[in-house]
This record gives C-alpha cells, sequence and structure tokens, in this order.
C-alpha cells in the first residue's frame, strides 16, 4: 500500500480520498492546478460539475502522505466531513517545520517584487547618489540594494529601507529642484545607515534608529542644515507635519 502511494498522482491521491470519503457518491471529474503561490496555500471548489483544486507549486514536492493529508482536509470540507485527526495531524507538522518555512519565506522575497520606478527620476540619479555615498562614507562596503523612487510623490514617508528586499526606496516627492541634490543625496545616506545598522530587539521593542545610528548620521556634512531644508520642504505640504517621518 505504501510502495503504492510512492507512485500516485496527485490526482490519483484525491480520487482515492475521494472514495474513502463519499463511498455511495459517484466520482466527478477532478482537475488539479499548481499556482505559483507566495505560501503553501490550496483551495477547492465546486466549479462546472467538477472538482477544482488548487495547490501552491511548493506543495509539488511534498511528502504523499502530506498531499493525502491535504485532500481529505479539503474535500471533507467541501462534503462538510469530519477530517480524521491523523490527517490534520500530519498537515499541522508539515506546515510549521522548518523546512517548509524557510521555502515559503524564499518564495515571498522571490515573488513579491518590490513595486517601485527605476532609479533614474526626472532631476536625480539614485543610483549614483548610492554610489557616491557608498564611495565617500562606507569605503564601497555596502552591498548594494533594489533602488527606486515611489511610483506617488509621497510626503509622509520620504525614504525607506526595506530589508525583506533589500530595497531602498526614496519619495518621488523629492525628484525637484525644490529639494535639490544634496538633500535627496542625505536622505539616501540616511536610508544606507539602515543597511549598516539593522533593526535590533532590545527587551521585545524594535529599535529602528539606535544611538550608533543617529551619532554617525549627524557627522554628515551639513546635517543640521540638511534636516532644517527637509523640515521646510515639507512644511509647504498640507499634511500635519507630526504625521511626517522617515524611516
Ligand atoms: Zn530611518
Amino acid at each position: 500500500m505504501h510502495q503504492l502511494q510512492l507512485f500516485e498522482s496527485t490526482k490519483d491521491i484525491y480520487a482515492r480520498v475521494f472514495r474513502c470519503l463519499c463511498p455511495r457518491t459517484a466520482l466527478p471529474e477532478i482537475v488539479i492546478a499548481f499556482k505559483s503561490y507566495r505560501n503553501a496555500n490550496c483551495y477547492i471548489r465546486w466549479k462546472n460539475q467538477r472538482i477544482e483544486v488548487r495547490h501552491a507549486d511548493l506543495l509539488m514536492s511534498a511528502p504523499p502522505a502530506v498531499t493525502e493529508a491535504i485532500a481529505f482536509i479539503l474535500l471533507a470540507r467541501l462534503y462538510r466531513k469530519q477530517v480524521p485527526e491523523e490527517h490534520v495531524a500530519v498537515y499541522r507538522a508539515f506546515m510549521n517545520d522548518g523546512g517548509t518555512r524557510q521555502q515559503v519565506e524564499v518564495l515571498r522575497r522571490e515573488r513579491s517584487a518590490k513595486r517601485m520606478a527605476p532609479a533614474q527620476g526626472t532631476h536625480y540619479n539614485l543610483d549614483q547618489l548610492f554610489d557616491e555615498v557608498n564611495h565617500q562614507w562606507f569605503e564601497s562596503a555596502l552591498p548594494r540594494p533594489a533602488i527606486g523612487w515611489t511610483l506617488s510623490p509621497a510626503r509622509r514617508i520620504l525614504g525607506h529601507y526595506d530589508p525583506v528586499h533589500h530595497a531602498i526606496v526614496v519619495s518621488r516627492f523629492l525628484d525637484s529642484p525644490e529639494a535639490g541634490r544634496d538633500l535627496v543625496r542625505y536622505v539616501m545616506f540616511h536610508e544606507m545607515l539602515h543597511i549598516k545598522h539593522p533593526i535590533r530587539y532590545e527587551e521585545g521593542r524594535r529599535v529602528i534608529h539606535s544611538k550608533a545610528f543617529r551619532a554617525e548620521e549627524r557627522r554628515y556634512p551639513g546635517f543640521e542644515e540638511l534636516k532644517e531644508h527637509l523640515r521646510a520642504l515639507c512644511n509647504e505640504s498640507s499634511l500635519p507635519r507630526r504625521r511626517r517621518r522617515r524611516r
């Protein structure tokens, strides 16, 4: 029996589980599709007189016992039957397994592309600014992230470093002559400091701008003036000032 299972297709497994759950019902057509989800989800539904099943493609390499457990869970849900406890346990163990979690994390990174506009803006090129600051300030040691402008001119968050995607995004709001190259360069510097000083956890609290981060930021040439300029630029916008911040 166990050896046979090794040669069963996903569709075969569903058919066998169906007969087990609904022995007196004629086997309907079952259509299986593997989808490139960002997780390990799976779905089932009745459509056009047939059962449609969708599995995340991550599950293609799952052990047959896991596929069988999923078939039991989904078909039982569809037919309002009790799911055998052993299958729930197999499914839970697989989903909570370190290897599965790691695979999901990798997929999430690969498949959730960062939405941003190219680094070459109307007035400033963010790639150039990154290289310049990296050379002058970090001995060109910072690994190059994905870099781009936001799609819309957000004023509340002017720059952002996303460690999951290793991406720096600068608000299109700053791609203007009023902002000036020096100011955009300083915002780039600030976000680059986030690469050098990753978020730390202290007593359960997230420390985004550590003391070391702040100290290094203050050494940037013209730091006070640039911050003042940034504040003035933002004050021209209509949003309440306290809601504006850089992250
Ligand atoms: Zn910040």
